[in-house]
């Protein structure tokens, strides 16, 4: 049978990084087995669900480039096939109403406070055959022998069935809870491998139950290990806990997001660096770890200098048009090719959008504003003499990198000076100071007009 999975977010938040992991696992092991990855909506609970979380879970995936096959479903929508599913069972026997009420169930929450033991609903209307309408439906559960399961990343796991309760299927309102809710959707979509985080481990032999009862095929569990910060508690905001979409305004590409997430619980032997498409070949459950991942920010950036150093230039034009369109205004005069150019010469250096734009602003922004000029008389002197001494080599012969590189490398020997005085002199004069990008590229990409209009102007301010 083809695979089938799914990721299935409830829509009461924005897309933390885990949960876009959980995506990515899905979809990477939809894509390794030629098989199907779906999205649904777990909306049953109407009052912390929201349209601007669905749209920012859609446009997480889209931006990853995680693209679900089929319609995505609502659960929300299917609020009468888990009414029925429901009745069915009541009407079977298999569940029940229960008009426990709240205080009744306080009463023995405290008593099982007290008695230092986990809460558990005693079953005290399970023989009573309420009729329909009115309190809650529960399901009557197997108390007696084990409920076990063979996890593909943890192994065999077994709970005792005593621990289990008679649990809440329909609320008052009649409305459906999640595990619930969950299996039937996992059935009628025919999902034949349920990957998720391993918060809902526990969850997972109520499900079994639940699956056996209503006669489904049970199928396969994944529960993938936890990630955690830095200082191995709890992925918190100071610890990469943004949201999916805060990556992209920091200015990450989705795809060094994608290599560093699918790391977090995977590996490849020692690769670190594995496209997207090697990873939609290679993936496989087998290959994901059982112990917790650290969220490591500066591995991130790393990874992510690598990406901007790989990607084409013109792909990362395109992103920026396309996501920074107001980050590069500055430059929205410039010929598309001399803008490529800059790109160039500046993504082997950069580990994120802001740090490409700052570069890219050295080549295209507003003339420097020379606030900073040398505070002396003779370190005034000594960067116009070797300006003046530079210009003509730069603004004569051609405007290339390599040929200006050249001349002016021959001129500090000649001299029997270090290159790095006059390139510092130049640099100072085309950026006015600033952290840039390399010197003899940026000459050439900035263009002669501009070079020298800039050398002139500092000239004029040093008094030269
Ligand atoms: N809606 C659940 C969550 O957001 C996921 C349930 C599941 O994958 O089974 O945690």
């Amino acid at each position: 049978m083809s695979v089938r999975v799914r990721f299935a977010p409830s829509p009461t938040g924005f897309l933390h990084i885990g949960g876009a992991r959980t995506a990515l696992f899905n979809w990477l092991y939809a894509k390794s087995q030629g098989g199907k990855f779906l999205l649904r909506i777990e909306d049953t609970d109407r009052e912390r669900s929201e349209d601007r979380y669905v749209a920012d879970i859609m446009e997480s995936l889209k931006w990853l480039g995680l693209d679900w096959d089929e319609e995505p479903v609502y659960q929300h929508d299917r609020f009468a096939r888990y009414q029925a599913v429901a009745e069915d069972l009541v009407d079977k026997g298999q569940a029940y109403r229960c008009d426990c009420t709240p205080d009744a169930l306080n009463a023995i929450r405290a008593q099982c406070e007290k008695d230092k033991k986990p809460f558990r609903y005693p079953g005290t209307c399970r023989e009573k055959k309420l009729p329909k309408g009115g309190g809650v439906t529960r399901v009557r559960v197997l108390q007696d022998g084990e409920t076990s399961f063979k996890d593909l990343i943890r192994g065999e796991i077994t709970f005792q069935n005593k621990d289990m309760d008679d649990w809440v299927v329909l609320r008052s309102d009649n409305s459906p809870t999640y595990n619930f809710c969950v299996v039937i959707d996992d059935a009628d979509q025919k999902m034949t491998h349920i990957l998720r985080g391993d918060d809902h481990i526990n969850n997972t032999p109520k499900q079994i139950q639940l699956y056996k009862m209503l006669g489904l095929t049970v199928p396969h569990f994944a529960h993938l290990p936890m990630i955690l910060g830095a200082d191995k508690t709890k992925l918190s905001k100071r610890h990469g806990a943004a949201s999916t979409l805060e990556y992209r305004t920091q200015g990450y590409l989705p795809e060094a997001l994608i290599n560093f997430l699918v790391r977090l619980g995977w590996s490849y032997g020692d690769e670190e660096i594995i496209s997207i498409e090697t990873l939609k070949k290679v993936f496989s459950l087998e290959k994901i770890g059982k112990a917790n991942a650290i969220f490591n920010p500066e591995k991130l950036n790393w990874v992510s200098g690598h990406y901007f150093k790989d990607t084409p230039a013109k792909d990362l034009v395109a992103y920026l048009k396309k996501y920074f369109a107001e980050g590069i205004a500055f430059a929205s005069k410039v010929e598309p090719e001399r803008f490529e150019h800059g790109v160039r010469i500046v993504q082997g250096k950069v580990k994120t959008i802001p740090e490409m734009l700052d570069q890219l602003d050295c080549l295209f922004g507003a003339d420097p504003d020379f606030k900073n000029l040398p505070a002396t008389p003779e370190e005034k002197k000594a960067m116009a003499d070797a300006i003046t001494l530079v210009k003509p080599l730069i603004v004569e012969g051609e405007f290339k990198a390599a040929e200006m590189e050249h001349r002016v490398k021959d001129l500090a020997t000649t001299r029997g000076e270090k290159l790095a005085i006059y390139a510092k002199a130049l640099r100072y004069a085309v950026t006015g100071g600033r952290h840039s990008p390399a010197l003899f590229d940026m000459l050439e990409v900035q263009g002669k007009p501009t070079v020298i209009r800039r050398v002139e102007r500092v000239l004029n301010l040093l008094g030269a």
